[in-house]
């Protein structure tokens, strides 16, 4: 069943659980995702960024195919639109959600970008996540942790004056691999939290922030936590596993990294309490 992202993190917001955002990057980890979706009948959130495929519209297309006839709820998401470009091609590509991202501007530069992508996506039944304060790099960790981080006060603001539909926010998470110990500043979550009422909250850079900070997180106001480099890590992982064996089955290559993907993944839909939550 095709949804919208807001349909899915409002019942999330309402019923206190978190829906894991996996970028997916090909058919394969696609696929996958929904069959991890299915399987725990969990609505699910796909990810999917702009340079992640030669031809968008077509992959865009393939996996709106497949969320058709699932089971569950399943909304496809542009992750990180950051130019004019990007915006248009995810229209055109017909997602059913679009990050802006203009989370390198200044807050009035922020607001006014994002207040037009919504206006249009709004006309277009389509839901769209901005970013404020910045999410840095995980590899650049002890400066990106502690900068930029969300104003709870500029957050209310921000979705008042844009009519966003949910909001990333920056509270000590990083991209990527992190150089150094993740720290979440939960006080700052659970303000940010009160102060944005009923609109949902958007975690980036899940990898290696820790079972017990991402469910705290969850408990604490974040209804949408996106994860990459650790399910293509857990695929990498099983496949050398799978490897080890010189007498491997070449069937079953591309099923071996596909099989270590989902079992991370089905980790965190079980620990953000997604599981069951589908609605027909
Ligand atoms: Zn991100």
């Amino acid at each position: 069943m095709l949804v919208t992202m807001k349909e899915i993190l409002e019942r999330a917001k309402k019923e206190g659980y978190g829906v894991t955002a996996p970028n997916v990057q090909s058919e394969d980890t696609a696929r996958a995702v929904i069959e991890v979706a299915e399987s725990l009948n969990a609505p699910m959130i796909v990810d999917v960024n702009a340079f992640i495929h030669p031809d968008l519209p077509w992959f865009v297309g393939f996996i709106r195919e497949l969320a058709e006839k699932a089971s569950v709820p399943i909304a496809i998401n542009l992750d990180h639109g950051k130019t004019y470009h990007d915006i248009m091609l995810g229209i055109s590509s017909r997602f059913t959600s679009i990050m802006v991202d203009r989370s390198n501007l200044t807050y009035e530069e922020n607001v006014q970008e994002t207040k037009e992508v919504v206006k249009m996506c709004h006309c277009l039944g389509i839901t769209v996540e901005a970013e404020l304060g910045h999410v840095g790099q995980g590899e650049n960790y002890e400066i990106d942790g502690v900068s930029n981080l969300t104003i709870p006060e500029e957050a209310a603001s921000f979705i008042k004056e844009t009519g966003v539909d949910c909001l990333a926010i920056a509270v000590g998470t990083a991209h990527g691999r992190y150089k150094g110990v993740p720290h979440i500043d939960f006080e700052r979550l659970e303000a940010i939290a009160k102060a944005c009422g009923d609109t949902p909250l958007v975690l980036h850079g899940g990898s290696g922030t820790g079972d017990e900070n991402l469910a705290k997180a969850v408990r604490n106001g974040i209804q949408k936590v996106n994860l990459a480099t650790e399910l293509v890590v857990a695929g990498k992982e099983n496949l050398e596993e799978f490897m080890k064996d010189s007498n491997f089955d070449k069937w079953k290559l591309m099923h071996a990294f596909i099989e270590g993907y989902k079992e991370r993944l089905i980790h965190y839909v079980k620990l953000f309490g997604q599981e069951n939550k589908a609605w027909k």
